[in-house]
């Protein structure tokens, strides 16, 4: 192949630019490579960016909540710098959730355990005293689970193994098959405090009904318990910049508007990407995608990736669709019979578990759903004034959401203003003042919204795929190609659609970042 010296080069050409690949690119930018990544958005970061919908308002057009990357050694222990150097800063909201079920009762949670307790108890005594050995056994197995996310498939012990070496290790094996609701069924029997934890398992919008989600309440609790549901002071988008300013401070390049449409080839090797536009970008040591691998295996030549590759991405599961609307409020979003201060940034309507069951289900089922088993109604501006002018508020509505458009519509766009006014009105059922004399502005983004946004979230699908046994561990996305290096020599693959999965973990980028540099014969730091 001849390389056209026009084109762009570099050691690394990055395809996509969320928080995973942003922070795989700083970790090899800082070792010394040279690094250029290239995106099809007007700015970098996927789905952790903030962006002003209208002046004066920064709302987070994906995440908000940072939870789980707090575990990574990257914000854990400051790997990149990003606190120390770059100044991203987390605050922890207190009260940490508050909930409301379909007969008005509510559940609060607050970041003081016994506080929680105190909630959880005026339901059942027997139900509170477990949560609290619910959250004892969690801190049992934690470090097991952290380490497993945080480390290549393949390097080191497999969770089972880390799990042999915890207390109750068989206990931790069987509760890893079984399912989110199954595992909450189990531990506690009243059933707003099953309706609570079950909102809470659903955060990643995974399917709490099948083998494979029964962890799932323990990570979220734990973390929500042990430091709230954390949010970057100054809009998601704020690690972000954290990140491209360490890539860009080791000579790193990042090229938005960029979308890419084909791998370059050479004697079978992965030697770079074209874009859409006809440009050529070439590495001289290796490519790091994070196009979604439903994409990916469309810019080579099928037998490029083999048989066995592409069965597995055939039957990889895209995960369930979301559902956003964004408000523009002159009060804080107040539930019934409580103070405008009793509301947490992360607040929402829970519906009974066999409800949150039957959604999944019929989600998965690819029939249309128009009443939302679980809404998520977050405020950040409760605690962060920096995203609206004083006294007003950013609030977003997220549900999940069915492929198919519901009410009769042949596509989600026709069907999103009039879903978008069913969750309104929802929402107003439990929280009174979301109406229209509240409301002074909204912004609704259907399923194909989102994915126009960004392709990585196909379908409004914006954690990497579903995590139930098939898609997880050793088989994300294809069995035996789950350690980031791909099928094509050369090409690395990372985000959610690996190890471990979606939502903010940094965990899949710093994962492809050590595979890559011990391929590259680079010490990796840490
Ligand atoms: C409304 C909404 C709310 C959410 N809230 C939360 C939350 O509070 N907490 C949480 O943890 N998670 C949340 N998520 C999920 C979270 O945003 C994603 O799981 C996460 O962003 C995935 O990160 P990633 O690094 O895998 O890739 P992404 O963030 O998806 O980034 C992938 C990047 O690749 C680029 N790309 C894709 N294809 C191409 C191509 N062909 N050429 C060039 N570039 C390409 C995209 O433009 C994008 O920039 C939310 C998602 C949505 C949509």
């Amino acid at each position: 192949m001849t390389i056209d010296c026009s084109d762009e080069t570099a050691d690394i050409i990055v395809a996509g630019a969320g928080h995973n690949a942003l922070i795989a690119a700083a970790y090899l930018a800082r070792a010394g490579k040279s690094v250029l990544i290239v995106d099809a958005r007007p700015i970098p970061g996927g789905g952790v960016a903030t962006e002003e919908f209208l002046p004066g308002y920064f709302m987070d057009s994906c995440s908000t909540g940072h939870t789980i990357i707090q575990g990574n050694p990257v914000i854990k222990d400051d790997t990149l710098g990003l606190v120390g150097r770059h100044g991203l800063t987390y605050v922890d909201p207190d009260p940490v959730a508050r909930v409301a079920f379909p007969d008005g009762e509510q559940i609060g949670m607050h970041l003081d355990p016994q506080a929680t307790h105190a909630e959880f108890a005026r339901f059942s005594n027997r139900d509170a005293d477990r949560y609290l050995d619910f959250l004892a056994d969690w801190d049992d197995a934690r470090s097991a689970f952290n380490a497993a996310n945080n480390t290549p498939i393949g390097w080191g012990p497999s969770l089972d193994q880390l799990l042999e070496q915890v207390p109750n290790g068989g206990v931790w094996r069987r509760r890893r098959a079984l399912s989110a609701v199954d595992v909450i069924r189990h531990e506690f029997e009243e059933e707003h405090i099953q309706a609570f934890l079950l909102w809470e398992a659903c955060q990643t919008f995974g399917s709490v009904d099948l083998p494979g989600s029964g962890v799932l309440p323990y990570t979220i609790m734990g973390g929500r318990q042990k430091r709230s549901w954390t949010i970057p002071l100054g809009g998601s988008g704020r690690l972000t910049n954290a990140l491209v300013s360490e890539i860009e401070r080791h000579g790193g390049r990042i090229e938005c508007d960029t979308s890419v449409s084909r791998l370059l080839l050479d004697n079978g090797r992965c030697v770079g990407v074209e874009s859409t536009d006809g440009r050529q970008f070439h590495a001289r040591d290796a490519v790091l995608s994070t196009i979604h691998v439903k994409h990916l295996v469309d810019m080579a030549p099928r037998e490029a990736w083999g048989d066995s590759f592409t069965y597995g991405v055939e039957t990889y599961d895209i995960g369930i669709p979301l559902f956003a609307v964004f408000l523009v409020m002159n009060e804080i979003p107040t539930f019934r019979g409580l103070r405008p201060q009793d509301t947490a940034v992360s607040s929402g309507l829970a519906t009974w578990p066999q409800d949150c069951v039957d959604m999944v289900r019929a989600i998965r089922d690819r029939r249309p759903v128009t009443d939302s088993a679980w809404t998520l109604v977050a405020t950040p501006s409760l605690v962060d004034p920096s995203r609206a002018p004083a006294g007003m508020h950013t609030v977003k509505v997220l549900v999940p959401a069915s492929h198919v458009a519901p009410y009769g519509a042949t596509s989600w766009d026709d069907a999103k203003e009039r879903h978008a006014d069913a969750m309104v009105q929802y929402v107003s059922t439990a929280i009174p003042n979301v109406n229209s004399a509240t409301i002074e502005a909204r912004i609704v983004k259907g399923p194909l919204d989102i994915e126009r946004a960004n392709a990585h979230m196909i379908n409004g699908c914006a954690h990497g795929g579903d995590k139930g046994v098939p898609f997880s561990g050793p088989l994300r996305p294809a069995p035996g190609w789950a350690s980031h290096a791909m099928p094509i020599p050369g090409l690395y693959q990372t985000g959610g659609t690996t190890h471990p999965g979606g939502s903010i973990t940094g965990a899949p980028g710093r994962n492809a970042a050590m595979v890559m540099m011990r391929d590259l014969g680079l010490d990796f730091p840490g």
